[in-house]
């Protein structure tokens, strides 16, 4: 048995959709048995949620984005049902616009677009593609079934990024879906609070609903497919000489997801983790390219890193104190309020006799947390044991991840001379205690040319012809559990 996970970008439109079916029909002829998870259409999500927000504020609850959701939603259904169909499959989806407008004039009633109703309202994205895209492979002769997820992902009510609880889960998820006659088509994203109501797993959620579904039934392989060759050494939107990585452990995954490479949702590599289940990225459009495995061992080693990602809208908070300073107190501290006010640091830094920190954290809420530090160090500040407490705006981090890092001592090097001789100046430094993960704060304003010459100091034009000839031949014989290198 396999899931196979659809993102937005691959159903975008008619013709996205009708490649998925493909996929979906070939992975039935090869009797993978398939679990389908799907997200909504490419950018309803967003569309639905500034919807919601215009419902709140303005004198009408309809509005543009409402009017485009219905008519993208109804395009693809003309494009993609034959005439003979197309009344069967409105009667599913009208009473989903219905409601959807009905939901937009209550938010407009009460003027309150609060995180429950936003989740309420964003199911309807995935609600409405699962819906479509079931049919849409009945009419094509593979029986399918919608399945709400929303009957086997219970979650907390922490709306917006709810927290699943996974003995519960697990257990729907084999009563339900463990043996179905039909192509179950699942909606991604999409959870249930112990009460009934609806949540979310966080943006970007239907890899993770892919991996909680596949872990809980040890599937042979989810598969995450996408509009890229796999995971890449860098974003190709920024790095054009980024190459696709076949293969990585489960850690370099875990991290290159947590520090920017947003291909995939981070919390999606735990459940496959824990089950030992591979994650296969693969792109929709290229289904002959084997793309991305994610196992527990096997690193790519062909090239020195595993990939370059960046982490934008950063700030870095600058403690500095005098050599009196009780440092071991003042970092305790500093962390106890981090923590109680659950903001997460993405870098930290410490050096010097006296007492410097750096701490790098999302810029959302850094004018808050200054002011928090402030007045917890309000005596050392006063006294002068504290010299500052800076502040500089608009970083960026760059991480190079490998399992190299640990045996090769080459790596930081190669990093350092690259940046030295384009000019980029590093603001902070760590290295994670896994050893796989060197971390580089930069301004904002070097973060493409930081990312780009790091990434070609590793990555040379011969790698770039070499993997893609190495990937050719291995699709060519069918293989990819081969380590290349
Ligand atoms: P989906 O709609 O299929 O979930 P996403 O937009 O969430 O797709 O993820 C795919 C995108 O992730 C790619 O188009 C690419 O721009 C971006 N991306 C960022 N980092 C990487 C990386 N290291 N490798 C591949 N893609 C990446
Ligand atoms: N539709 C959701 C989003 O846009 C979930 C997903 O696409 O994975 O965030
Ligand atoms: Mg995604």
């Amino acid at each position: 048995m396999k899931v196979l996970k659809f993102g937005g970008t691959s159903v975008g439109s008619a013709a996205a959709i009708n490649q998925v079916i493909s996929i979906i029909g070939n992975s039935v002829k090869k009797g993978e048995n398939p679990i389908v998870v799907v997200s909504a259409f490419k950018g309803i999500t967003n569309l639905l949620l500034e919807a919601g927000s215009y419902a709140a504020k303005s004198s009408q609850p309809e509005n543009a984005a409402y009017n485009k959701i219905i008519e993208i939603h109804s395009e693809v259904i003309r494009d993609l049902i034959p005439p003979k169909f197309i009344n069967s499959v409105m009667i599913e989806i009208i009473p989903l616009f219905t409601q959807l407008k009905d939901l937009l004039y209550g938010i407009h009633l009460l003027q309150e677009f609060s995180p429950k109703s936003s989740d309420w309202l964003v199911s309807f994205g995935e609600r409405l593609s699962a819906r479509i895209i079931s049919q849409a492979l009945s009419v094509n002769g593979i029986e399918a079934q919608y399945f709400d997820s929303r009957d086997v992902i219970i979650t907390d009510n922490s709306f917006g990024s709810a927290k699943v609880d996974f003995d519960k889960t697990n257990k729907f998820i084999w009563e339900k879906l463990s043996s179905n006659e039909n192509i179950q088509v699942v909606t991604g994203f999409i959870s249930k609070s112990e009460s009934g109501e609806t949540t979310t797993l966080g943006r970007g959620g239907s890899d993770y609903t892919a991996s909680i579904i596949g872990a809980a039934l040890k599937v042979d392989e989810i598969e995450i497919w996408t509009d890229v060759d796999g995971f890449m050494t860098a974003d190709p939107g920024l790095v054009p000489g980024a190459v696709p990585i076949d293969s990585l452990t489960y850690d370099e995954a875990f991290e290159l997801t947590h520090y920017g490479a947003n291909v995939v949702y981070p919390p999606t590599v735990k459940p496959a983790c824990h089950a030992l289940v591979p994650i296969v990225i693969r792109n929709t459009f290229n289904p002959g390219f084997l793309g991305t495995v994610i196992k527990e061992s096997g690193s790519t080693g062909n090239i020195n890193i595993t990939g370059v990602t960046l982490l934008t809208d950063l700030v870095l908070l600058k403690l500095e104190g005098n050599e009196f300073t009780d440092s071991l107190g003042v970092t305790g501290r500093v962390y106890s309020l981090l923590a109680r006010n659950k903001v997460e640091v993405v870098l930290a830094s410490q050096a010097s006799a006296g007492n410097s920190i750096s701490l790098c954290i999302h810029s959302d809420r850094a004018l808050e947390i200054k002011a928090k530090i402030e007045e917890e160090l309000r005596y050392e500040l006063h006294f002068g044991q504290i010299k500052s407490l800076g502040f500089e705006q608009e970083v960026s981090l760059i991480a190079v991840i490998t399992e190299n890092l640990r045996n090769n001592s080459t790596i930081p090097g190669r990093i350092f001379d690259s940046l030295g001789r384009n000019g980029v100046d590093i603001l902070s430094i760590a290295q994670g205690a896994s050893m796989l993960n060197l971390s580089l704060v930069v301004s904002k304003t070097d973060e493409v040319k930081a990312l780009n010459v790091i990434h070609d100091a590793f990555v040379s034009d011969e790698d770039r012809h070499k993997d893609n000839a190495e990937a050719t031949a291995l699709c060519n014989c069918g293989l990819r559990y081969v380590a290349m290198g």
